[in-house]
């Protein structure tokens, strides 16, 4: 299909929920919208999530338009029985995140114990994590809960296997240690294959990521043959808390000068 582009900025008014207004704000989309590819995060409208729209108020960029047939396709994956256990359970869990407190809608899961009535549901009763050695004390803590409401938790640390980083073809001078002038100093690396493997060894019920790298937690993700979830997202600089670069400009990337590729 013919990419087409539109150049602009777009206004909306207030946001509203059930015909009320829930900001007071106004939206401004400005930059390059691409009219038949995905570009959801620019839809003002949100009309997937409403029951009263036509086609004709849907943005030429929206997939309910221009990618029928890959959305009837996917529905119907939904028929497949591991699917819609996973589905309808997953989607029981959503609703049992929030209680109603003094008439308003207040969320009463943290992830951790959303980890644990997730696998409840499921009846998955072994997990294994795949930890960051840097998260070594959260990881621990996290198993005592896990253990603590019987769950049956194996658990395999990121340096695992025990190589050099340069064995698998990393050059020298991008080792930590080459920060301090050292390349040559032996620097285990993080080894998420391993990790994953370990795991699979023990045909567990779900696999569960705490703080692994980038790269490394898709590559861990991709050799795990198990469910596999995120509990801990690495973040070095936010405490682990990514949604911090979004709402500080001490943390927003487009004010760190890096210098070095
Ligand atoms: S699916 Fe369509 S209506 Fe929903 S956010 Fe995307 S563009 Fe907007």
């Amino acid at each position: 299909m013919e990419k087409r582009y539109f150049a602009g900025v777009w206004v909306s008014g207030f946001s509203r929920v059930r015909g009320k207004r829930l900001y007071g704000e106004t939206v401004i989309l400005s930059g390059v919208f691409r009219l038949n590819v995905p570009q959801c995060v620019k839809c003002v409208g949100g009309f997937c999530a409403k029951s009263d729209w036509e086609e004709s108020q849907l943005p030429e960029f929206c997939p309910m338009k221009h990618k029928g047939e890959v959305i009837e396709e996917a529905m119907s994956k939904y028929e497949d029985d591991g699917a819609r256990e996973l589905y309808v359970n997953s989607t029981i869990v959503e609703q049992q995140a929030y209680m109603i407190i003094r008439g308003r809608r207040i969320s009463v899961r943290p992830r951790v114990l959303e980890v644990i009535k997730f696998a409840e549901r499921m009846g998955w009763s072994r997990v294994g994590i795949a930890y960051c050695g840097g998260l070594r004390n959260e990881a621990r803590r996290i198993v005592e809960i896990f253990e603590s409401v019987g769950l049956e938790v194996y658990s395999v640390r990121c340096k695992c296997g025990n190589i050099d980083k340069t064995v698998f073809g990393v050059p020298k001078e991008y080792k930590i240690s080459n920060l301090f002038g050292e390349p040559d100093r032996f620097e285990a690396g993080c080894n998420p294959i391993v990790q994953a493997e370990v795991l699979n060894s023990e045909n567990l019920d779900l696999h569960i990521i705490v703080g692994l790298c980038i790269g490394h937690d898709i590559q861990f993700t991709e050799h795990s043959e198990a469910p596999t979830t995120t509990l801990i997202v690495k973040d070095r600089v936010t405490g682990h808390n990514p949604m911090a670069s979004l709402y500080s400009a001490y943390h927003h990337p487009r004010f760190w000068d890096e210098e070095q590729g």
